[in-house]
């Protein structure tokens, strides 16, 4: 009989060591157990379970480990050397399952030492010992006799093997890269892990020369960091979505800020993520820095390209965490989920690097050689090809008023289908709420709800102002939210009049204003898309109130257009007609009077608005938010100042 209790000991095990940071971050590490099981001809055969590559073990589950035939992997010891590519034709071909995930570029690690249960972490504490001058005597003092030392070596058949060879002692700490630990129990090897984590700890915290309130302290002002967001957004150009995480804050303030941002990642997997050094921000002279950031990355991928692997380029010049003096760091990615994985590791790597200074007074890095063959190593590269491809508007951030229903809600649905980050505003909570809940249903980008009136500048302000602090920047923003206002022009009384002017007009000038001024500083460009009506080119007697605020909001679109069209901020409108799915627009009475204007019961309303259409076509949000995507996307880039209309087709409201 197959026992499967070493691989449920290691699945378990693996999700105690991934739910803690300081030991591994986003599939770093890797954990394996021994065993025997019984082969597909049913002889029992003795196995290794090791970690997939690039597994996130807080998440790992029995597929996260596949089983290979350990006699296959020691046979392999015979060998002097071995490449990359080799090595792992040779381990894969070791797999019981052929079609199981790829396992871990340090399988052989875990084969060539013979205890049952093993334990590789890329801990923060014992990167910490190692990245100076004294890392062997450090690591001495701070473990004991019982652990071994290897200077850096890159992942690979000789490390295995040398690693192979230290099977007597308690473990090894590997230089700027990590802990092996390894013990016929899986609870004591689990133990081994954090009783070494804990005594490096205890030594560090005993030589901790931290420095008494040195900071520069200067604190940051949510403008000025709007202000920077947006600049820094500008400048780096691209559409991505930019974080502010501010574990990295006391950090920041350091004199030594510079040389932090500059040591290089803790352990060398870090640097995957993002980049070998990151961006000490000068707020002052920002493109300055990112210039800067940017020559000198180029200049370290010219020292190395000769060393660079046929069918591989360059990752870009630009930075992916910025360290901002005050603020903390400030992540660059195309989603959140990356943006979160890219400040988890700016947090432990740069966190490290200023323990490093506080206990020994100088990091010291890998070689820069070292550095750019693990940046740019195929073995890792591939762990990083398995993105999906990217979503129409992956990375782009807009804002949607009126969110919460109808068609503001069918855009906003639509739009976080394609990948988009969406700042939702609406007056109901329950209706944004909704909303939320269902993009969570699509698997859409978390949206930022706001709760807010678009007919009160404040809120605006506050709608455009959160948009930057959350997303980092903006691209544009439909603007939709609106109420129906009926009665003839006799009997309108002046406050609904003027109710229908502030929520249907006002709040568009009000949304078109400060999304101006943002995308301005900014300097990206932008798209701004009106929610009109067929009723602003062909208004409906009883309907005064609407019709006028809508026509209005299509000549704010064209002033919008002339304005904005020399910062490549293009304005446009859509004019739907006769929405009716789970619109509030048609409540409060509007659909019996429309209904009794029209000569028709409520419930025919669709069907009367239908039939009254050129394709006889009921006219759906989902239209609506179809075209909308159109306006916003780089397919309609030539295209600014005009109306689209949605309304089946209305000969009397052919934009003109
Ligand atoms: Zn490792």
């Amino acid at each position: 009989m197959s026992d499967l209790r070493p691989l449920e000991e290691l699945v378990s095990r693996s999700q105690r060591i991934g739910s803690d940071q300081s030991l591994v971050v986003y599939g770093g590490g890797n954990t394996s157990s021994k065993g025997e099981i019984k082969d597909h001809l049913g002889r029992l055969r003795k196995v290794l379970w090791v970690k997939g590559s690039g597994a996130d073990m807080q998440y790992a589950i029995d597929r996260d480990y596949p089983a290979l035939y350990l006699e296959e992997l020691l046979a392999l010891e015979e060998f002097k050397e071995m490449s990359d590519d080799v090595m792992v034709d040779y381990v894969t071909r070791a797999l019981v399952d052929p079609t199981s995930r790829r396992p871990s570029i340090e399988t052989l690690l875990h084969a060539f030492l013979p205890a049952r249960h093993i334990d590789h972490v890329h801990a923060d504490s014992i990167c910490a010992l190692t990245n100076h001058e004294n890392g062997e005597s450090a690591t001495r003092e701070a473990l004991g006799e019982g652990f071994a030392y290897l200077d850096w070596i890159r992942p690979g058949f000789e490390l295995s093997k040398l690693v192979g060879t230290l099977k007597d002692f308690d473990g090894v700490v590997l230089a700027h890269h990590g802990l092996v630990v390894w013990d016929e129990s899986s609870d004591r090897c689990y133990q081994k892990t954090l009783d070494a984590v804990a005594k490096a700890d205890k030594y560090l915290d005993s030589l901790s020369k931290r420095p008494e309130s040195k900071f520069t302290h200067r604190d940051v002002s949510n403008s000025e960091l709007r202000e920077i967001l947006l600049k820094l957004r500008g400048k780096i150009g691209k559409r991505q979505i930019l974080k502010v995480d501010k574990r990295l804050v006391e950090i920041s303030k350091r004199p030594d800020l510079k040389e932090i941002a500059a040591s290089g990642a803790s352990s060398a997997d870090h640097m995957l993520r993002i980049r070998p050094f990151s961006l000490a921000l000068d707020p002052s002279n920002l493109d300055e820095s990112v210039d800067r950031y940017r020559d000198d990355y180029q200049a370290y991928f010219a020292r190395h390209s000769e060393t660079l692997t046929a069918g591989y380029s360059s990752h870009g010049n630009d930075p992916k965490v910025i360290l901002y003096p005050g603020v903390g760091a400030i992540t660059a990615a195309p989603t959140a989920r990356e943006n979160q994985m890219l400040g988890d590791i700016a947090f432990h790597t740069h966190s490290v690097a200023a323990r490093v200074k506080d206990c020994f007074g100088q990091g010291r890095t890998i070689p820069e050689s070292e550095i750019f063959g693990f940046d740019y190593w195929p073995m890792e590269l591939f762990k990083l090809k398995s993105r999906p491809a990217p979503k129409t508007f992956e990375g782009q951030i807009f804002i949607v008023t009126g969110a919460g229903s109808g068609i503001g809600r069918g855009i906003a649905l639509y739009l976080a289908k394609n990948g988009a980050n969406l700042v939702l505003a609406d007056i109901s909570k329950d209706g944004l709420d909704e909303v939320s809940t269902a993009i969570a249903k699509e698997k859409g980008e978390k949206p930022h709800l706001v709760l807010a009136d678009q007919s009160k500048e404040d809120d605006v302000k506050s709608t455009v102002a959160e948009a930057i602090l959350h997303f980092g920047g903006i691209d544009g923003a439909v603007i939709n939210a609106g109420i129906g206002v009926s009665g003839t022009l006799e009997e309108l009384e002046i406050d609904k009049w003027n109710q229908g002017l502030a929520i249907n007009l006002t709040s568009a000038f009000l949304l078109t204003k400060y999304t101006m001024v943002a995308l301005r500083t900014q300097g990206m460009g932008g798209s701004l898309v009106y929610i009109a009506s067929k009723n602003a080119f062909a208004p409906g007697a009883g309907f005064g109130g609407y019709s006028v605020s809508k026509a209005g909001m299509i000549q704010l679109m064209r002033i919008a257009a002339l304005e904005g069209g020399a910062a490549g901020i293009r304005a446009n409108a859509i004019n739907p007609d006769a929405v009716f799915d789970s619109s509030q627009l048609w409540a409060g009475g509007i659909r019996e009077q429309r209904a009794a204007a029209h000569g028709v019961k409520p419930e025919e309303l669709e069907d009367f608005y239908a039939s009254r259409n050129l394709l006889h076509a009921r006219v759906r949000s989902i239209d609506v938010a179809e075209t909308a995507a159109f306006l916003l996307s780089d397919n309609s880039s030539r295209t600014t100042g005009t109306v689209i209309a949605v309304d089946g087709g209305v000969a009397g409201a052919f934009p003109r």
